[in-house]
C-alpha cells in the first residue's frame, strides 16, 4: 500500500550494520511450534480476513484522517515491518482516535494503533516496541493458530469468527454487535494471546525492534509502566492492551534479560518526530480547550528543558485551534527560527494562514516546501485540500496522480481525487474515485452504487466502460462475501 523503495535500503544499510555489530550478541531459542495455521489458510485468506475485519472497524469507528498522524504511523510501521520475518506482507498501519491504550493487529497484515497508546509512551522506542510486538503476532499467525482447533469450521466462517472477535478488542460497543450475530459464545477468549504467543512475540518483535534501530529496553519497561499503572488503578481501568496481551512480571523479566543482551547501538532517526505528533493528537483529541491552553501554559512554565520545542508546538497548535490567530503565530515563530525547515512548523505556519482566510500564503508555503521534500505524502495532503478549495484542480490532479503512482492508495486519497475530478468536470472519473473511496472505507454497497453511476456518466467509451464493469464485479464479488 506505500512505496517501500526507501525504506527497504535504509533497512539493508542497517541491517548490514547490525550483522557487523551483533553478530555474537544473542543467540534466541524460539519456543517449538508448527506452522500448521499456513496449511488451513492460504495468504490470500488471510489477506481477506484482515481485510473483512478493517472494513468493519471502519463501519463502526472513525479512523483518524490527519495526513501528518497518519503518514508518521505508517512510515514507523514500515520501517520496523522492513526488519520482520514477512517484509514483503502487504501491511496497513492506522490510527483509531480512542483513549484507550492498546495496539491490535488482524492477519494480513493490518496494525491499529489507538491514540491513547501513543499519547502514553515517553519515547518513540517505547511506541515501536508495541508495534513490533504486533508484527510478530501477524508475521507467526498467531490469531489463526488460536482458531485451529475449529478445524470443521469453513473458511468464511472462520474469517466473520476472527473478524467479530478483533472487532470486539478493539472496539468493544460494536465487537459485542458482531458477536452476537455469529453467535460465537467465547471466542473473545480465544483471541486472548497464550502465554507462547506472547513470549514468542516478545522474543521476535525485540530482534525486529533492535533491528530498525531501537532500543531494545523500551519493550519490557513500557509494559512494566503498563503494568503498574493497571495495578495503581485497578479494575476497570486495566490498559485495554493488557487484557488481550496479558503481561506477568516473569514475562517483563524475560524480556529484561533478553533486552540486556543485545547491545547498545546509537540513537537512529528523527526522534523529535515523535514528540510533535504527540503534541498534534494530544490537541486533536482534547474536548475543551480551554484545560489544553491550561495545561501548555504549566508545561511551559516548568521550562525543564525536556521536548521545550515540542510543548510549545503544542501550544500553538491549542491556541489556533481556539481562534487565537496571532498568538498561535507568535508561539511558533521562536521554533522556526530555530529549525526553518523543519515540515511540521511549515505545515502549522500554513494551518494559521488558511485559518486566517490566506490561503495564496499558505499555497506558498506548500509549494517551497515541494521543493524540500517532494511529494511528502502528508504535504501534499493538505496542499490538494488548499487548491481545491481556490479551485484549481488541475494542480492537485497532478500531485495526487503521484501518490497513486508511490502506492499511496488511502480511503482519503481517492476522496480527494473524487472532489479533484467533479472540479474539473469529469463526472464518471469522480464516481468511480468515490467508489474507490467507500470500498477503502469498508461500505462496499455504496461503492457499488458509485460505479453504477460512473458507467451510466462514461457516456460511449467502450474501454471506460468495460474498465468500470470489471471492477463492479470484483466489488459485487467481496460484497456477496462480507455478506456470507
Ligand atoms: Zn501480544
Amino acid at each position: 500500500m506505500h512505496c517501500m523503495k526507501q525504506i527497504l535500503s535504509f533497512s539493508l544499510v542497517i541491517g548490514l550494520l547490525l550483522a557487523a555489530t551483533s553478530g555474537r550478541a544473542v543467540d534466541i531459542a524460539l519456543p517449538e511450534m508448527g506452522d500448521s495455521a499456513g496449511e488451513l489458510i492460504s495468504p490470500r485468506d488471510e489477506h481477506q480476513i484482515g481485510q473483512a475485519f478493517f472494513w468493519r472497524l471502519q463501519q463502526s469507528t472513525p479512523l483518524v484522517e490527519d495526513p501528518e498522524v497518519t503518514s508518521y504511523i505508517q512510515s514507523l510501521g514500515y520501517r520496523i515491518a522492513a526488519n520482520s520475518s514477512e517484509p514483503g506482507l502487504d501491511y496497513t498501519f492506522f490510527m483509531v482516535p480512542d483513549p484507550s491504550v492498546n495496539a491490535f493487529a488482524a492477519p494480513g497484515g493490518f496494525i491499529g494503533v489507538n491514540s491513547g497508546l501513543l499519547l502514553t509512551a515517553d519515547t518513540e522506542d517505547e511506541l515501536a516496541s508495541v508495534m513490533a510486538h504486533e508484527i510478530a503476532h501477524i508475521t507467526q499467525r498467531h490469531i489463526l493458530r488460536s482458531f485451529e482447533r475449529h478445524k470443521r469450521m469453513t473458511i468464511p466462517r472462520t474469517a466473520a469468527m476472527i473478524a467479530a472477535a478483533l472487532l470486539g478488542a478493539a472496539d468493544p460497543k460494536a465487537g459485542s454487535a458482531a458477536l452476537l450475530a455469529v453467535q460465537a459464545g467465547d471466542i473473545q477468549s480465544m483471541l486472548d494471546y497464550s502465554r507462547a504467543h506472547e513470549a514468542e512475540a516478545d522474543n521476535l518483535g525485540m530482534q525486529t525492534l533492535v533491528a530498525s534501530g531501537f532500543d531494545p529496553e523500551a519493550m519490557p519497561s513500557f509494559f512494566e509502566k503498563l503494568q503498574l499503572a493497571s495495578r495503581y488503578y485497578g479494575g476497570d481501568t486495566v490498559p485495554e492492551f493488557l487484557r488481550t496481551h496479558p503481561v506477568t512480571t516473569s514475562r517483563i523479566a524475560d524480556a529484561k534479560g533478553r533486552a540486556v543482551q543485545y547491545q547498545v547501538r546509537p540513537q537512529l532517526g528523527d526522534h523529535k518526530q515523535f514528540y510533535l505528533i504527540r503534541e498534534k493528537l494530544r490537541v486533536m483529541m482534547a474536548d475543551k480547550t480551554s484545560d489544553l491552553l491550561d495545561h501548555y501554559k504549566s508545561a511551559m512554565s516548568r521550562k525543564d528543558g525536556k521536548n521545550n520545542d515540542a510543548v510549545r508546538y503544542g501550544y500553538a497548535l491549542a491556541l489556533l485551534k481556539n481562534g487565537q490567530h496571532t498568538l498561535a503565530r507568535e508561539a511558533l515563530q521562536p521554533l522556526l527560527e530555530k529549525e526553518r525547515d523543519r515540515l511540521a512548523y511549515q505545515l502549522a505556519l500554513a494551518d494559521i494562514e488558511l485559518a486566517v482566510g490566506r490561503v495564496e500564503s499558505a499555497l506558498e508555503i506548500y509549494d517551497d516546501n515541494q521543493r524540500l521534500y517532494p511529494d511528502d505524502q502528508a504535504l501534499t495532503m493538505e496542499q490538494v485540500q488548499a487548491l481545491l478549495r481556490v479551485g484549481r484542480p488541475q494542480q492537485a490532479d497532478k500531485l495526487l496522480q503521484t501518490q497513486l503512482e508511490l502506492g499511496e492508495n488511502s480511503a482519503q486519497v481517492y476522496k480527494l481525487l473524487a472532489q479533484t475530478k467533479e472540479q474539473m468536470g469529469q463526472k464518471s472519473q469522480s464516481h468511480r474515485y468515490l467508489a474507490e473511496f467507500y470500498f477503502q472505507s469498508g461500505l462496499l454497497k455504496a461503492a457499488a452504487d458509485q460505479l453504477q453511476l460512473a458507467a451510466n456518466a462514461a457516456g460511449y467509451d467502450e474501454y471506460q466502460r468495460a474498465s468500470i464493469a470489471s471492477r463492479l464485479r470484483e466489488v459485487e464479488s467481496a460484497l456477496a462475501q462480507m455478506e456470507q
